[in-house]
């Protein structure tokens, strides 16, 4: 058969031309949303998948006005999808505090703020004393060094920027001793050996999976021998017949032999944790204390601020990283100093708790969680809702922590007519979206990431399902 039979192709004249789709009620709506250009784009896409499938239909079937309606429906939901898949606010009923594919960290209140309040013109490189060039950072990196108390501070993209940066500046065309336990992959793509590679350091991997010993180590440091590198298994552990030397015995090695002791911690704790049952964390304060020449860390996990890599340690070391073109590449902008700024500030205050939503949102007890939860249940009046509170598990996630599980009470969700699958989709599909887990076959709601404040966007949204 071909398709271009007589008789077949007449059902084209039926087709709409780009300006009659243009100047139809949704293509005027959307050129005014969208701009002309853009949608005489989408308009041409449309038209093209109509020409395919009018050619199977039958002509006595159609009118052009019919045709033109198929062209405007499908119109309108191509840009629907388009904004869609834009950035927008969500609310994470997932329990997963730390979820990277979310955003990770959210900002607390003050570093919304200071965002905001910087979004213009900034001082960001102006001293106000002065009226001269300022420096870059400035505060942020005197608040690094209060808070770990490390000789100097600097600011990169994020940590594996950081990690990138410390190894093609001390250890490129050198050896970098690390235990085979800790050549690892840390969620989003962070490879060690990987990164160690690509900045030009030749990895020497030393000891075996599960124990390495400080011997090892020694034996492997030669000339050419740059640093020994620790990584901060963030998202797995190794348990049973284990050994690792500690950040003193490491330090004492290196400083004999004269090379850098480099420590990726990862995850970014400033304080301990141990009351929230994150006492396997490392503090970067001990690390320093125990000698760690360098260390990295996140700005997004458990800091609980925006997307940065902070590299601390030896004032000399971070002042060869601050003249080294690289940093230039990887440094962040104003609006990441602000709400570093702000959440740095939050932790100084001793106020971390109570408002860095990370850090407040771990600290929730599940009988706290329950109160709420309930309260919420009752709030929704649906008959077609079968809502109940169960107990669960929240996740710290974010690569951090995989030991920690906090126990929370979960709100499970039945339809009567929907399908858990069918629930979970119209939920994601709302406005604003909300994503949530299927447990046991239900839709569970984990009130321990959702803030006080969305609640009221919940309830309204689970009232109109
Ligand atoms: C998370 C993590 C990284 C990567 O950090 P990003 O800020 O996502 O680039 C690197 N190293 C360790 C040990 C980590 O835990």
């Amino acid at each position: 058969m071909n398709s271009t039979a007589p008789g077949k192709n007449d059902t084209f004249k039926f087709l709409p031309s780009v300006d009659e789709l243009l100047r139809s009620e949704t293509g005027r709506r959307l050129t005014s949303e969208g701009g002309a250009q853009r949608l005489t784009a989408l308009a041409r896409t449309v038209i093209d998948e109509l020409r395919d499938v009018l050619k199977d239909r039958k002509g006595n079937e159609l009118s052009k006005a019919s045709v033109l309606m198929e062209a405007e429906t499908r119109i309108a939901g191509i840009w629907a999808a388009e904004l869609g898949s834009g950035l927008r606010r969500v609310i994470n009923a997932t329990g997963v505090i730390i979820h990277t594919n979310l955003g990770r960290a959210p900002l607390s209140d003050g570093a919304r703020e200071a965002l905001a309040s910087v979004a213009g013109y900034c001082n960001i490189e102006y001293d106000l004393e002065t009226g001269r060039r300022g420096t870059r950072g400035a505060r942020v990196e005197s608040m690094l060094r209060e808070l770990t108390g490390a000789g100097d501070a600097i600011v990169v993209n994020n940590c594996a920027a950081a990690a990138f940066l410390v190894l093609s500046v001390f250890a490129a065309g050198r050896e970098v001793v690390i235990s085979r336990g800790e050549l690892v992959e840390i969620g989003g793509d962070f490879r060690v050996p990987d990164v160690l590679s690509r900045s030009g350091a030749v990895l020497k991997e030393v000891g075996t999976t599960n124990r390495t010993r400080i011997a090892d180590y020694e034996k492997a440091i030669s000339e050419t021998t740059a640093m020994i590198l620790k990584v901060h298994p963030s998202n797995y552990r190794i348990v049973g017949f284990t050994a690792m030397p500690s950040i003193n015995e490491l330090a004492e090695l290196a400083h004999r032999k004269d090379i850098i002791l480099y420590e990726d911690a990862g995850s970014g704790v400033v304080s301990n944790l141990t009351s929230i049952g994150l006492g396997d964390e490392p503090v970067i304060k001990d690390t320093i204390a125990a000698g760690a020449d360098i260390v990295t860390f996140s700005g997004d996990k458990l800091l609980g601020g925006p997307q940065s890599g902070i590299i601390v340690g030896r004032a000399e070391l971070i002042e060869t990283i601050r003249k080294d073109p690289l940093y230039r590449a990887l440094r962040v902008d104003k609006l990441v100093y602000a709400a570093l700024e702000a959440t740095l500030d939050a932790h100084l205050r001793g106020a971390a708790f109570v408002e860095i939503p990370v850090l407040r949102m771990l600290s929730l007890s599940a009988d706290d969680i329950a109160d709420r939860s309930h309260q919420f249940a009752a709030a929704v009046t649906k008959p077609e809702l079968n809502i109940e509170v169960i107990r669960g598990n929240s996740a710290v996630g974010g690569g951090s922590a995989p030991m920690v599980q906090p126990d929370t009470m979960l709100i499970a969700l039945e339809h009567t007519s929907l399908s858990a699958d069918q629930l979970e989709s119209k939920l994601r599909k709302s406005d604003p979206p909300v994503i949530s887990r299927i447990v046991d076959g239900r839709v569970v709601i984990d009130l321990r990431t959702v803030s006080k404040d969305e609640e009221s966007d919940l309830t309204r949204i689970l009232s109109a399902i």
